[in-house]
């Protein structure tokens, strides 16, 4: 049988190899390291983690990647299985010894027969006579191969940077205070004229605001990002700031063509907060892109009228990612339009984490060996949080016209559970029943695979 090449052997590229060698069929996994670094690897090992030690909750019940985590061991994932031998203590979180955890993996693939780790960087499309190819290079994937990537996709549908505004819940945002309507109330292409949440604020509010940003903690820029411009039209908030009192007003917070229905006048600022997911129950702070840290950034959007209680699905980022416009690019089981021999899997596909990648290196690592082995197989229903992350990537969720970003796993993904009466349940309740039925929907998944 011939192999399946995989390329990248970080979280996403170990757990495919893992998973396609289990499955019978033969693998060979690229790995540049050592023979070629990338900025943030340090050692040679498979599966190495960049920063955190942190796979975060590991609460199955209450909290969505807990749930993943799950997920992953059901389905015999190698980097689940490491992660559990090396834990160190970290409260409810899953957390790892980095070098036992890399260590383990790496002591796993290399014992398993079916896989080959060839140590050599692919510098570009992969040669015609690798039939199923599997791309997990990750955020930092070395540059000629992203260049490759670039010119079989289009140049705008290769990311290098993730400039994330922050997204929150929309059950959390008080609708007392902030107000559905459209700048001009135009309703635009697909739009009712009311498609935005405007949280507004009067001038004291505001420059409270702008003086908090101006105080507010950053995260510094590594070394080797310092160097990459900004563009002009992405700028973090705090940066605006800096540059006068009034650059936000006019820039991503400009109150114009909008009246707050309390007071009937326009007011000094605005936010405004676009849907991000189909299901409506995602929103983000459209222009907010930040380098605040998370606390800072919790504590300061708050004081944002209508946030006062807001819940973040996600807090913004600036930093080096190497990412496709997956939804465009990508069909159901995570293979290129344009060249359907190459499967994407991992960071390079918009998910975001370790956990995440290594999610979608397990289901990247399953389609394509159900393809070798000439297997039917669907992809894990929505209701699964590995089914909703890949519809994220896939683009099942993505509101008309909103631009695709990377995201962590979160139970926003996921559709609304059943439920009686008239309002669906909301917090823990709601949690719990999208929690039971991911893991009967995913044993029906199992059994039917
Ligand atoms: C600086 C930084 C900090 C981060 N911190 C965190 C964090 O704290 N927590 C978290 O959950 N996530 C973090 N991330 C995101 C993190 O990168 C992903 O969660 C995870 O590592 C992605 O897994 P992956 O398998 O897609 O990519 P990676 O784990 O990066 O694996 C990609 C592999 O591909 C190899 N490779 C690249 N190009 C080639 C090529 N052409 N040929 C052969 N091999 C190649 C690389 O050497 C690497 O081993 C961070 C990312 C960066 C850049």
């Amino acid at each position: 049988m011939k192999p399946i090449h995989v390329i990248g052997g970080g979280l996403a590229g170990s757990e495919a190899a893992w998973q396609i060698a289990k499955a019978g069929v033969p693998v060979v996994l690229h790995e540049m390291r050592p023979l070629r670094q990338t900025d943030a690897h340090q050692t040679d090992g498979l599966a190495e983690l960049v920063c955190s030690n942190s796979f975060r909750s590991d609460d199955p019940e209450n909290n969505a990647v807990g749930l993943l985590h799950a997920e992953l061991r059901r389905c015999d994932s190698v980097i689940l299985a490491a992660a559990d031998r090396n834990q160190v203590p970290a409260g409810g979180a899953l957390a790892v010894d980095r070098d036992g955890f890399s260590q383990a993996v790496t002591a796993a693939l290399s014992a398993e027969p079916l896989i080959t780790l060839q140590r050599g960087e692919v510098e570009g499309l992969p040669p015609a006579d690798w039939d199923s190819v599997i791309v997990a290079t990750g955020p930092l994937t070395s540059p000629a191969l992203a260049e490759a990537i670039g010119n079989l996709t289009g140049e705008d549908s290769l990311a290098f940077f993730d400039a994330i505004a922050p997204i929150v819940y929309r059950e959390t945002i008080d609708m007392e205070k902030a107000w559905f309507q459209s700048r001009y109330d135009k309703p635009g292409p697909g739009g009712t004229g009311a498609d935005y949440i405007n949280c507004g604020m009067d001038r004291d509010t505001y420059e409270a605001f702008i003086a908090a940003l101006l105080e507010a903690d950053r995260i510094d820029f590594r070394e080797w990002e310092k160097n990459t411009p900004y563009f002009e039209g992405c700028l973090p908030i705090e940066v605006m700031a800096a540059r006068g009192v009034d650059t936000l007003r006019y820039g991503p917070m400009k109150p114009v063509g909008l009246t707050d229905p309390r007071t009937g006048r326009r007011p000094w600022a605005v936010l405004q907060l676009r849907q991000d997911n189909a299901l409506g129950t995602l929103f983000n702070l459209v222009g907010f892109q930040t380098k605040l840290k998370w606390g800072e950034q919790s504590r300061i959007l708050r004081m944002i009228p209508g946030l006062e209680k807001a819940r973040f699905a996600r807090f913004g980022g600036i930093h080096r990612n190497t990412f496709l416009n997956s939804p465009k690019l990508l069909d159901g089981t995570l293979r290129l339009h344009a060249d359907p021999r190459l499967r994407f899997a991992g960071q390079i596909t918009g998910v975001e984490g370790y956990v995440e990648s290594a999610a979608c290196g397990l289901l990247a690592g399953r389609f394509a060996a159900a393809e070798r082995l000439g297997r039917a197989i669907e992809p894990p229903p929505p209701t699964t949080a590995l089914g909703a992350l890949l519809v994220h990537v896939t683009g099942g969720h993505l509101a008309e016209g909103g631009s695709f970003q990377p995201m962590n796993v979160n139970f926003g993904l996921f559709p609304l559970p059943p439920f009686e009466g008239k309002k669906p349940p909301k917090g823990k309740d709601r949690k719990r029943l999208i929690a039971q039925r991911a893991v009967a929907d995913l044993g029906e998944w199992l059994d039917a695979a």
